[in-house]
Parts: structure tokens; sequence; C-alpha cells
């Protein structure tokens, strides 16, 4: 039977995507309840504890639109044309992501676009829950217990369907789990992060070029640095949890002296920008990195998962949110579209698995060429090609990286094309030193005869229209 709006949507966690998709539901006409284990941060301050900005591309800002929050959310972002790429040697050279500024990303405070979500939701029409911890399901009464974690009292709900948006260590995940399981798997990467602070410069200013994702690439690791409004940028240092191989690990880094040490031979242009290095080291903790696959997602048309609690990923291609913001899209139009719920997280499962495993390998292939290749001759002259081709054939030969952070065709897709376009980059450029040796009428041949025009629409998530408003 049809889901009828009468029915309650309750969503686990108010994170950025529970709170996009409680606004988007609540904007179709949907009875929607969000329960978040934390306080609420428009009343107590947002509560930090993962990355403190984010790198928001097309897929995310799509989502935004749906949610009529495109613009609010620009207007506290910093544009990012390209990667700034510190060399070892003090050169910087800016890589730009795309053909203008019409195709660059943005860089937008996690805490602050959380309270824009959570005003929209609730403005829509969503009832927002806090310091209400998911705890306990009993999925054939349809009950759920929340917890108060400031005095441990409870709460029980009655739920018709339960939506997982509670992050990487999901409770609802695990609760499904232990009814039918759903083929947990988590990868570490082995490598963790940790935050620092580039504060303004004496004037005021930004001490470092604004627009620009800052790389120091340093072969098995890196540090990159995002812009915020404040004109501060935010550090992440990422490196092996242990040392060896020539590599430094945090394990070797006991103290702020020995990461001092550390960044004086390899990141000295960036820690001379970073005047609090001692107490950032001393004060931040060192965050964990891995890859989580499920086999499903959904468990009939009780309940379903998505963004982290579905398919955490490690953030090199900047897209953990993106997706997640995607998935919000698609699930609310699967359910507005389906017979029924089972039907509707069936869909959305088929639809949107096979992409989440697209982009969390290519976020594992990007650390790769983030840390240590783009710095790299080949690589230099095979994005010089990719450049040329991209201008000489548009509606066929797309960058991969544009293909994922400025379009919206499915993260699968960008994958099989990219593995094309990445054979034929190495291909044309074989026995080359620069972009003049490269026989360009060979190389639009091969674009020709291997890559069919790539087909924009109808994409996934383009005509979600609200049956009711
Ligand atoms: C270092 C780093 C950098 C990143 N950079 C980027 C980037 O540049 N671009 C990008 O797109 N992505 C990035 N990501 C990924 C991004 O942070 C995540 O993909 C995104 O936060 C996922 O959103 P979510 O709502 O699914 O989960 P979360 O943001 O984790 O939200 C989950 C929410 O659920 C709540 N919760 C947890 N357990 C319970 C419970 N039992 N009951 C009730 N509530 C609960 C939590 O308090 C939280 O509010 C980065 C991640 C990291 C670690």
């Amino acid at each position: 039977m049809k889901p009828d709006h009468r029915q309650t949507l309750t969503i686990a966690g108010a994170g950025l995507a529970g709170a996009l998709l409680a606004a988007l539901l609540a904007r179709a006409g949907w009875q929607v309840e969000v329960f978040e284990k934390r306080a609420d941060p428009r009343e107590v301050g947002y509560e930090g504890g993962r990355s403190i900005n984010l790198a928001l591309a097309e897929r995310g800002l799509h989502a935004l639109r749906q949610a009529g929050l495109h613009d609010a959310v620009l207007a506290q972002a910093v544009m990012m044309r390209g990667r700034m790429v510190h060399f070892a040697d003090g050169r910087t050279a800016l890589q730009r992501y795309g053909k203008d500024d019409s195709e660059a990303i943005w860089s937008v405070h996690r805490g602050r676009l959380n309270l824009l979500l959570l005003d929209a939701a609730q403005a829509a029409g969503a009832k927002l829950h806090f310091h209400a911890r998911l705890d306990h399901v009993d999925f054939d009464a349809q009950r759920a217990r929340f917890i108060d974690d400031r005095d441990g009292s409870r709460r029980e709900h009655a739920f018709d369907m339960l939506i997982g948006a509670d992050g990487a260590g999901s409770a609802l995940r695990g609760a499904m789990h232990a009814v039918a399981p759903l083929g947990e798997r988590f990868e570490s990467l082995g490598h963790g992060y940790k935050e620092l602070e580039i504060p303004p410069a004496t004037d005021g200013g930004f001490r470092i070029e604004a627009n620009a994702l800052h790389i120091w690439p340093r072969g098995r690791y890196m540090c990159i640095a995002l812009p915020n409004t404040e004109r501060t940028f935010t550090v992440t240092l990422f490196l092996p949890q242990h040392a060896g191989q020539g590599a430094p690990g945090f394990d070797a880094l006991p103290d702020a002296t020995s990461a001092r040490t550390l960044f004086e031979y390899d990141f000295a242009d960036a820690l001379a920008n970073i005047p609090g290095f001692d107490a950032d080291w001393s004060a931040h903790p060192v965050g964990q990195l891995a890859t989580l696959y499920l086999d499903r997602w959904h468990l009939d048309g009780r309940a379903v998962l998505l963004g982290d609690a579905a398919h955490a990923m490690v953030p090199f291609h900047g897209q953990g949110m993106n997706c997640a913001f995607e998935d919000c899209v698609a699930l609310a139009r699967h359910i507005d579209d389906a017979d029924d719920f089972a039907a509707a997280f069936a869909a959305f499962e088929a639809e949107r698995l096979p992409n989440a495993r697209a982009i969390q390998q290519m976020a594992l292939e990007n650390y790769l060429e983030m840390r240590d290749r783009v710095d790299d001759a080949d690589y230099l002259l095979q994005r010089d090609l990719e450049r040329l081709l991209a201008i000489r054939h548009p509606e066929r030969f797309v960058p991969r990286y544009s293909m994922v952070s400025f379009r919206r065709v499915p993260y699968a897709t960008a994958l099989a094309r990219g593995r094309v376009q990445r054979e034929l980059l190495i291909e044309a450029t074989r026995g080359c030193l620069r972009i003049e040796d490269v026989d360009l009428a060979a190389a639009d041949a091969m674009a020709m005869a291997r890559l069919e025009p790539l087909e924009e629409l109808p994409l996934p998530g383009e005509t979600f229209q609200s049956t009711t408003g």
C-alpha cells in the first residue's frame, strides 16, 4: 500500500544528512521526527569533533538547491579554484580544478552549515528532539528507545519506519545488523589526521592565497589547508599511524616538540603561519580514517541507512557529505514515488549502493594522487593533455575530477569513464616529455573511438518534486 503522509518518518541523527533529509521530507509534506544525541547546537554552540570545514561541490549544491538553501550556504562559503601545491623546495603552483570559475568547489564551515540545515528542517515542520541518543530498537513492536545522556533518562518512541543518519558509528546499523546481517566491513586506512589553524594576518587578511585548497604533498603523507570566512585556514596533517618505510607516523610524534621538528623539515612555510602550533598539536586529537562497506542498507520497509551510516569513506575526494546529500535527494524521491517503504528502500539501495562503492574507491585513489602525484612530471604532462582533450572534446572527454565535482553523472559512471581516460592519457603521452611532443591527432582519434558522448540528462534526482508541495 502506498505510504501516506499521515505516517511519521523517524530519523536518527541531526548531523548534515539527517537535518537535510528532514528538511526535504518535511517540505514534501511528510510528518518528520528527528532524534539527535547531542544538545541543540543553536542553543549551546556547535560541538566539533569532526573536520572543521568541508569542501562542497555540485552534488551537494544541487541537494541544497532542492531545500532552498543554496544561496544561504554559498553566502557563507569561500571559493576554491584549484589546488595550490606547495613543493618541497618552497615553490608553489595553482592547479585549477576546472575550466574557469564556474567549475570551483567551496569551503564551508561544518557547524554553521549544520545550523542552517536544522533551521530549515524546523521551519519546514520537522520536529527535532535533542539529547536523544538511539539506544535500542524493537523492530517487531516498531518501538525505539532513546537515552538522554545528561541524566540517563529514557524515552520510548513508536515508529512507522526508521532512517539512520547517525553517522559512521550508527546505532541503528547495529540494531539492524542484529536482526539481519548487513555484511558490514570496516577497512582502516592506517593513516590518521590532526587539525591545526592558520590565523588571520596582522592586517586581518588571509595569510596565504584565499581561493585555493592548499596541499603540501610529501610522498606517503601530506598537509592540506582549506580557507574559512574568518580569514583563517584549517590545516589538516594526514600521516600514517605508525612510522615506517622512511615515512614518519603519529606514533613517533608523542608531543608538540617532535611534531614541530617534522614540520620544520617538511612543512616549513606552513609552520611559519601557524603561531599556535604547540597548543593546537597538544589540544587536538588524532582522528581515524576508514571505509565502511555494507552489502545491504535496509531492513525491508522498517529501516534504512544513508550517509556515513551506510558508506563512510576517507575524505580525500571531499565527497562524503556531497554523497550523503545526494543520498538525501534520492531517498526523498523514492519515498514519494514508491508503493511502500520496502519498495522505496530497495530502489534507493539499488540506485545508491553501487555509486557509494565507486566514490569510496575514488576517494582512496585520490589520497595517492594528492600526496604523491601532484608534483610528478608524468602526472603533470597527463594533466596538460587531459585539459587539452577536455577543450577539444567537451562532450566526450570530461576529467574524472570534473565528473565527480562539477557534474552529477553517477559516481559509477565517473569511475568507469575515468579508467578509460586514464589509459588513453598514459598511452598518448608514452615517451613524451612535453605537451608539444604528444601526437594530438592520435589522442583525438582515441578519444573519439573509446568515449561515447557523456549523457547528462535525465539524471537521478533531477526530477524530485513533492507530490504535495
Ligand atoms: C577529516 C575529514 C574531512 C572531511 N572533508 C570532507 C569534505 O571536504 N567534503 C565532504 O563532502 N565530506 C567531507 N568529509 C566527510 C563528511 O564529514 C561526512 O561524510 C558527513 O559528515 C556525513 O554526514 P552524516 O550526517 O551522514 O554523518 P555525521 O555528520 O557524522 O552526523 C551524524 C549525526 O548523528 C548523531 N548521532 C550519532 N549517533 C547517534 C545516536 N545513537 N542517536 C542519535 N543521534 C546520533 C551525531 O551526533 C551527528 O549529529 C570529511 C570527513 C573527515 C573525517
